[in-house]
């Protein structure tokens, strides 16, 4: 399980590979995470919410506290690891210590657990949340745009990273109300007319939170002609 390529096994014996948890070199060699630290990560398991796919504490209840108290404009969501203090951490090593390498085995677990439903979709395109042009010269990267280039290899779906993008640099948010940080995020983004035959669309991100981002997104889309949004990150915060 989660076993790497051949060539990248070659080159795994020059620049061994490192745990998205530990940050120790994996073993055995060829893996994308040590055995023990895969039961470190807090799996979703379900129940889950029937819109955003946050876990929620019992079968009876149909929706999370976020999505009975806001407007979801997107169709559904799904995620497949609770954000704790270690998805956390996994996440500051991917975004400000360029450990993209994490990605890979992000990406596989995402393939090999929600794979089948993604593909039950059959979304038309994978769009992943963009970054702001200055955001992404300082990095270098944009996360989620390089988990949504893995799983277009894996799933056979195609990217597109031009219709969505980010026109303005969010201020920080922490001092607004949910409308103003909605209405806020929603002006960072545009989106062109999409075009005839891309009507469904897997809008990826690294992580869900409120849904506030997710939102501002799909919003745009659906102007922009999208019939069916579905969200997808590797990390949500917990439910309620
Ligand atoms: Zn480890
Ligand atoms: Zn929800």
């Amino acid at each position: 399980m989660y076993k790497t390529n051949c060539l990248e096994s070659v080159i795994s014996l020059l620049f061994p590979r490192r745990c998205p948890v530990c940050k120790d070199i994996v073993i055995p060699r060829g893996s994308l995470i040590c055995p023990d630290c895969m039961g470190k990560l807090s799996w979703i398991h379900g129940p889950t919410c029937k819109r955003c796919g946050k876990e929620v504490i019992s079968r009876d209840i149909e929706y999370c506290f976020d999505c009975t108290k806001h407007k979801r404009t997107f169709d559904c969501g799904m995620s497949l690891i609770n954000y704790n203090d270690i998805a956390s951490h996994s996440m500051a090593q991917i975004k400000y210590n360029n450990k993209r390498e994490y990605l890979d085995f992000y990406s596989e677990a995402i393939y090999r657990k929600l794979g089948p439903r993604i593909l039950r979709l059959a979304p038309d395109i994978l769009i992943p949340v963009p970054v702001h042009p200055t955001r992404l010269k300082t990095r270098g990267f944009n996360q989620a745009e390089e988990l949504a280039r893995r799983l277009s290899l894996k799933l056979n779906i195609p990217i597109n990273t031009s219709i969505l993008r980010r026109v303005k640099k969010t201020a920080p948010q922490k001092n607004l109300g949910p409308s103003e940080r909605l209405r806020n995020l929603e002006q960072a983004f545009v989106a062109s007319p999409l075009p005839p035959r891309i009507r469904s669309i897997l809008l990826i991100d690294d992580i869900y939170t409120t849904g506030s981002t997710a939102e501002a997104c799909a919003r745009v889309l659906k102007r922009a002609g999208a019939e069916y949004i579905c969200v997808l990150t590797i990390f949500i915060g917990a439910g309620g």
